[in-house]
C-alpha cells in the first residue's frame, strides 16, 4: 500500500486533487483492511478475534535504582498502550509483570521466568524480596482493575519476573533496551530509556613500564563524586589486589570491575561463570585502599576456584567434610561429598564439634594484620579462597603461627606447641591436596608449580615449631 501512494506523488502537478482523492481512499482503506498492530478486530457478530496484547496485563512492574533506593513504578495494560515507551530516572534493576494469560516476555533480550507463589500469596523474588499483592493495591487505588481479587495472586495466569544474579546490577549498561512481550498472535516491544552505566578503561602503569588495563562500570547516577573522593586511589587498589592474584597464578582472572550505588548492602562479590567482580558503592567508599585491595584479591580468587573447579574435587570435599568435623555416615558429610554444599541450614547447625582452628587461623582477619574478613568455614569455596589467599603471603605464616588467633565471637586462643604442630600439618596437607586437585585440571600446571613452591616454603616450619 505504502509503494503504491509513493508512486502516485510521482503524477504530474496538474494531477493533484485527483492524487489527494487517492490519498484519503488509500488511507481508508488501509486502515479498513490492515488494522494497526494491536488494534481490536470485529468480526461480523461482534465477537473480538484479536485482543490487544495489553488488555491481558495486569501489571508491568519496573524495579529503578536512584540515588541507591530501589523504587517500584507498575504500568497497568491501559497505560502501557497509550505509553508508545517507558522513561525512567536511574537504572533498571529488575522487572515483575502478572498477566491474565500466558505471555512470553523478556527484558533487554533475557526471558522473564515463570515466579512460583508462595504459601502467604506473595511472589518470592529471592534477592529481591517478596512481591506482595498489597504493592498492586496501592497502585490501582483508583478503581482501574477494580475487578481483579489482589489479594489473590493465584488470580493472575501469568506470573514472571527477571532480576540480575547479582543485586542490583542493571538489567542492560545502555540507555536503551526494549521489553518485548509475545503470545501466539501478535508481540509488543516497549522500547525503555534508563540511565545507562558508565564505562571506563582504566591504565595503570606497572614496574618496567608496562602497562594494566581494567574496565570499570559504574551503575547508579553520582558519576560527580569520583571528582571529589580519592576514587583513583581506591581503584588502583582495587587492580592492584586483581593483578596480584592474576600474576602469581598466571592467568587474566577479571576483565571487569563493577560499581553498584545500590543501598543495603556491604559487600564485594563474585558470579559464577564470570569473571568480573561486584563493588558496592558503601563499602568502596567506607573501607581503606588496603582493605579494598585485600578484598580484590579475596573475590579474584573466588572467580580461580570457580574457573578451577576446585570444589568438584572429590578429595577437597572429603577434607572439608572431616576438618568441619562431620560424622562418617552423617547426612551433612554426604551432601557435601556427593553434591559440594550443605542441606540448607546446616552452615550453622552442625556445630556439636568445635571448629577446626584451621578455618579461624587462614580467616584473612587472623592471617593479615589489621584486615577483616574470611568466612572459610561457611563452605568448600569460602575455605579454598582464604587457604589460597594464605599461600600468596608465605611469610605471614610463621609470624601467625606464633600469635593468638581470634575465633568467631572475638575471643583470642593462644596456640599451644602441640596446637602449632598440628596446625602446620593439617596446612601442608590442604596444599598437597590442592596440588593432586590442580594436576588432574590441565590448566593447573602454573597452580601446581605455585603450590609446589610453597609446600617447600612451608615444610621447613615444622622442624621451628617440633623443636620448640
Ligand atoms: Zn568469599
Amino acid at each position: 500500500m505504502l509503494l503504491v501512494l509513493f508512486g502516485m506523488s510521482y503524477f504530474n502537478t496538474q494531477h493533484h486533487k485527483l492524487i489527494l482523492c487517492f490519498l484519503i481512499l488509500g488511507i481508508f482503506i488501509t486502515v479498513l483492511f490492515f488494522p494497526l498492530k494491536g488494534a481490536d478486530a470485529k468480526v461480523a457478530d461482534g465477537s473480538v478475534i484479536y485482543q490487544d496484547l495489553t488488555d491481558g496485563i495486569v501489571a508491568l512492574c519496573i524495579y529503578h535504582v536512584k540515588n541507591g533506593q530501589t523504587i517500584v513504578r507498575i504500568f497497568s495494560g491501559t497505560e502501557l498502550k497509550t505509553h508508545p515507551s517507558i522513561h525512567m530516572e536511574g537504572y533498571i534493576s529488575g522487572v515483575v509483570l502478572l498477566s491474565t494469560s500466558s505471555i512470553e516476555a523478556s527484558v533487554a533480550g533475557r526471558p522473564l521466568r515463570k515466579v512460583p507463589i508462595q504459601t502467604d500469596g506473595s511472589l518470592d523474588l529471592t534477592k529481591y524480596g517478596k512481591f506482595e499483592s498489597d504493592v498492586l493495591k496501592v497502585a490501582f487505588r483508583n478503581a482501574e482493575h477494580s475487578d481483579f481479587d489482589f489479594d489473590r495472586m493465584s488470580h493472575f495466569a501469568g506470573k514472571y519476573a527477571w532480576f540480575p544474579t547479582v543485586p542490583g546490577d542493571p538489567v542492560s549498561t545502555q540507555n536503551r533496551f526494549s521489553i518485548i512481550l509475545k503470545d501466539s498472535r501478535q508481540s509488543l516491544e516497549i522500547p525503555v530509556f534508563h540511565t545507562e552505566t558508565i564505562q571506563l578503561t582504566l591504565v595503570f602503569s606497572e614496574p618496567d613500564n608496562i602497562q594494566y588495563k581494567m574496565d570499570f562500570r559504574y551503575s547508579g547516577n553520582d558519576p560527580e563524586q569520583f571528582e571529589i573522593r580519592d576514587f583513583e586511589t581506591r581503584v588502583r587498589a582495587i587492580a592492584e589486589g586483581v593483578r596480584a592474584v592474576e600474576s602469581i597464578l598466571g592467568q587474566e582472572l577479571v576483565t571487569s570491575v563493577n560499581l553498584l550505588e545500590y543501598d543495603g548492602i556491604y559487600n564485594a562479590l563474585t558470579c559464577d561463570g564470570r569473571n568480573e567482580i561486584w563493588f558496592y558503592t558503601d563499602i568502596f567508599w567506607k573501607e581503606s585502599p588496603e582493605e579494598l585491595r585485600t578484598i580484590a584479591e579475596h573475590e579474584t580468587l573466588h572467580i580461580f576456584v570457580d574457573q578451577g573447579r576446585l570444589t568438584k574435587n572429590t578429595d577437597l570435599r572429603e577434607l572439608f567434610a572431616d576438618l568441619r568435623g562431620m560424622d562418617d555416615l552423617s547426612m551433612d558429610r554426604f551432601a557435601l561429598i556427593t553434591t559440594g554444599v550443605f542441606p540448607s541450614g546446616a552452615r550453622r547447625t552442625d556445630s556439636k564439634t568445635p571448629d577446626h582452628i584451621l578455618f579461624a587461623f587462614i580467616n584473612e582477619m587472623n592471617f593479615f594484620k589489621g584486615k577483616k574478613g574470611g568466612h572459610s568455614r561457611d563452605s568448600l569455596e569460602e575455605f579454598c579462597v582464604s587457604f589460597l589467599h594464605t599461600l600468596m603471603y608465605p611469610d605471614n605464616l610463621d609470624h601467625n603461627l606464633k600469635s593468638p588467633v581470634i575465633l568467631p565471637g572475638g575471643d583470642l586462643h593462644i596456640l599451644s606447641t602441640n596446637n602449632q604442630m598440628s596446625l602446620l600439618a593439617d596446612y601442608l596437607m590442604v596444599i598437597e591436596k590442592l596440588m593432586n586437585a590442580a594436576g588432574a585440571n590441565p590448566a593447573g600446571k602454573i597452580m601446581e608449580a605455585f603450590l609446589r613452591d610453597r609446600l617447600e616454603k612451608t615444610r621447613p616450619l615444622n622442624n621451628g615449631v617440633a623443636s620448640k
